[in-house]
């Protein structure tokens, strides 16, 4: 990814930030700003930056998690959206799959837990308006959950993916699973245009309609390269590699 800044390496994996990343640090700052002054600013920055520390920890589940199963972990990029962990490749074996996509969620849901217990012990009592720990549970909650939304490219995709192809062959997983996540897309479209004001929800439904056509692409084409491969190597094996090159 071009446009990027390092700005620290956690077990031997760089974390960079994109370039647009200040953007989301600078929007925050101003809405606080407006809202209430210095202090209002310097606290929404202050908790965008601590929510960014904690997508840094969700993408180093996924990263750890990975690189048990021996898959080399490129680098984290922060964009103003959230971040990306970049793998050499995605597991097939279905059960390294889910749990890799799985560790990411699993890392919000114990932050929540932390800063719940922050809140208990300052025993200031649960806050989502001004409370900053209590902010910090709830988005932990919300990300974790969202993230588990079985839709491309949540990680909730993967792990839906990951369920059918213990059952079926890998392509027709994705395929399924691509259909299952362009049918809540179309849900999320649907209830974000008629019965919200939230302009999130349709934004997010065309990103997960576009990465359930992409991750289905990416699929294509490894399956593509790997059926050639095999067929050059293993010229006499050529079931399997009829069977990795599915319509
Ligand atoms: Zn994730």
């Amino acid at each position: 990814m071009k446009n990027t800044l390092k700005l620290a390496t956690y077990f031997g994996i760089p974390v960079k930030i994109h370039f647009t990343f200040p953007l989301i640090l600078l929007a925050f700052g101003m809405e606080g700003w407006v809202r209430g002054g210095v202090v209002e600013a310097l606290r929404g920055t202050l908790l965008v930056l601590f929510v960014f520390v904690c997508v840094v920890l969700h993408e180093l589940g996924h990263s750890l998690q990975a690189r048990r199963f021996g898959i080399g972990v490129r680098d984290i990029v922060l964009l103003p959206i959230g971040g990306v962990a970049r793998a050499e490749r995605i597991p097939e074996n279905p059960w390294q799959e889910i749990a890799v996509a799985i560790a990411g969620p699993l890392v919000n849901f114990a932050l929540a837990t932390v800063f719940f217990v922050v809140v208990w012990i300052k025993g200031t009592g649960l806050d989502f308006e001004d409370g900053f720990f209590s902010s910090l549970l709830l988005i932990n909650l919300v990300l974790g959950t969202f993230n588990l939304v079985p839709a491309f490219p949540m990680d909730g995709g993967r792990i839906l993916r990951g369920l059918l192809a213990t059952r079926m062959p890998y392509l027709r997983a994705t395929r399924f699973a691509k259909d299952i996540g362009q049918l809540i897309a179309l849900f999320f479209a649907v209830v974000g245009f008629l019965y919200t004001k939230l302009v999130m929800l349709p934004l997010i439904a065309v990103a997960i309609f576009y990465g359930a056509i992409n991750e289905e692409k990416m699929i294509h084409a490894r399956l593509r390269i790997r059926s050639t491969s095999v067929e050059d190597e293993l010229a006499d094996d050529r079931g399997s590699a009829d069977e990795q090159s599915w319509r």
